[in-house]
């Protein structure tokens, strides 16, 4: 086995009641391990050395019989990787400094949240709305299904917006799963990333 499904840094109900138990479990239990076996399944006679993100990056260097599920299940695995990391029950404040970096480029700590939640919404179907930070700064951009948007620049806040990841308790409402994610996130992760 290359990749595995990392554990949950907190239990199934404490991100509650922004996310509920039940979808936290499926998610992560069913959805985020098929990609995980999935992927394992694709790759079990393949030689190689890569980390899973260099892997996303090559896609071009597989047998061509693979790519297309590689590029979904491995995608799957590191999208859902990052996004339980982004997430936390401990309500946190975005340090100043970060806030700084927001403000830069969006005006106003309401107008990024507005601006990502919108993002989010348009999105038509399945995929992930990301903040990213590229040489030109930082910039809220989709994807489709589970795409990486390593081509676009390194990903450093993500949230899901499949329907999987809110349905049971939102239902349709994509919208109110925007509005209530700013409750959960890990902003010291965040700005790990965006440090790094
Ligand atoms: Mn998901």
């Amino acid at each position: 086995m290359k990749f595995y499904l990392e554990e949950l840094p907190y239990s199934y109900d404490a991100l509650q009641p922004f996310m509920d138990k039940e979808t936290v479990e499926i998610h992560y239990s069913k959805h985020h391990k098929a990609y995980v076996d999935n992927l394992n399944k694709l790759v079990e006679n393949l030689n190689f050395n890569y980390s899973l993100e260099e892997l996303l990056k090559n896609l071009e260097n597989l047998p061509k019989e693979i790519v297309t599920g590689v590029k979904n299940n491995g995608g799957g695995h590191y999208n859902h990787t990052l996004f339980w990391k982004i997430l936390t029950p401990e309500k946190q404040e975005i340090s100043k400094e970060f806030l700084n970096e927001i403000n830069k480029t969006f005006g106003s700590f309401e107008n990024f949240k507005n601006q990502f939640e919108e993002a989010g919404k348009k999105h038509f179907g399945s995929g992930w709305v990301w903040l990213i930070k590229t040489n030109e700064g930082l910039k809220i951009v989709t994807t489709p299904n589970q795409d990486t948007p390593f081509n676009l620049g390194k990903p450093i806040l993500a949230v899901d917006v499949w329907e999987h990841a809110y349905y049971l308790k939102y239902q349709n409402r994509r919208a109110d799963y925007l509005s209530n994610i700013w409750n959960i996130i890990n902003w010291q992760y965040v700005e790990k990333l965006y440090k790094e």
